[in-house]
């Protein structure tokens, strides 16, 4: 059985980007007659709020995208996060970083396809001598291979990165404290069953890395199922920080089938946008329908707001 899942942020209201991806997500699951598991991706206490996810779950029952159970919290994982990176320091795996943001940045480091720098491995060499003089709390990072590491995404196809060259060795947990994200979601997953992870093509360049943790933990790897991102009319990513079309937004204009309706047609499910249940889409719903290209949201649905 396929058991899929839900991991939204609570850094605020949900935008329609964030509708789709929960859409797809719930479509790709109840058309198998899978199993969706919902968890709250609250590991960044400055960016969360427990307010937020109270509404992600009333929002999500109210679009009818239903789920099986519910996960534990990332915020209330610290321990186990903890017992996964024991794991990769016996292994020789994880070093401390000291190096600062400037030094990161510095212009004459190699940029890779997202714009964040390449890491160089400088204090992978460090001595223990060296590591001891360092004043700095340092960030945790995992050593990566120089090999290609790929994956067959179920909608965008074949996807490979040497993660030596175009990634280098990246960040498990951070100089505060706070585990990472890469980290905590691939210990989560595999913990909580997941078997399919569907997720907007933003995430796309981060899965290598991702399958490189499965190994290292010695964890399975799921399925992927990478959908487009909606973009607003003017070609640029809608984000939550612009307030872009946010759910509190929509839900003052449209029902809940009216809204599915344009998605499934961004999506391709639907030739028109018309009123449809999250019910009747899982009947339709069919993967070989499915649009890879990012998506513009129309003008005239736009300017309705
Ligand atoms: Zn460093």
């Amino acid at each position: 059985m396929v058991t899929g899942r839900f991991a939204p942020s609570p850094s605020g209201r949900m935008h329609l980007g964030n509708v789709f991806a929960a859409m797809m997500a719930w479509l790709s699951v109840r058309s198998a007659d899978g199993e969706l598991l919902l968890r709250i991706e609250d590991l960044d206490p400055d960016r969360c709020r427990p307010e937020y996810a109270a509404q992600l779950r009333e929002d999500l029952r109210w679009l009818g995208l239903d789920w099986d159970r519910e996960g534990q919290a990332q915020s209330l994982r610290g321990e186990f996060y903890r017992q996964q990176l024991e794991t990769l320091e016996r292994q020789g795996l994880i070093y401390p970083c000291y190096c600062t943001r400037g030094e990161l940045h510095a212009a004459s480091a190699p940029h890779a396809s997202d714009g964040t720098p390449i890491y160089a491995g400088t204090c992978r060499r460090l001595t223990e001598a060296e590591r001891r003089e360092k004043t700095k709390k340092p960030a945790w990072r995992l050593c990566v291979p120089d090999r290609v590491i790929g994956f067959d995404d179920l909608l965008q196809g074949h996807y490979e990165e040497n993660l030596r060259q175009e990634c280098g060795d990246f960040i498990v947990r951070r100089s505060d404290g706070v585990f990472a994200y890469q980290l905590a979601v691939v210990a989560d997953d595999a913990a909580m069953g997941v078997t399919q992870v569907v997720r907007g093509r933003d995430l796309l360049g981060s899965t290598p890395r991702q399958i490189w943790l499965q190994q290292c933990l010695g964890l399975p790897t799921s399925e992927y199922l990478h959908v487009p991102l909606l973009l607003s009319p003017e070609g640029r990513r809608l984000s939550k920080r612009d307030r872009d079309l946010d759910l509190g937004l929509l839900r003052q204009r449209l029902r809940p089938e009216e809204l599915l309706g344009v998605l499934a047609h961004a999506a391709g499910i639907l030739e028109k946008p018309e009123p449809v249940s999250a019910a009747e889409l899982a009947c339709c719903y069919d993967r070989t329908l499915l649009r890879r290209e990012d998506c513009v949201i129309s003008e005239i649905f736009y300017k309705n707001f």
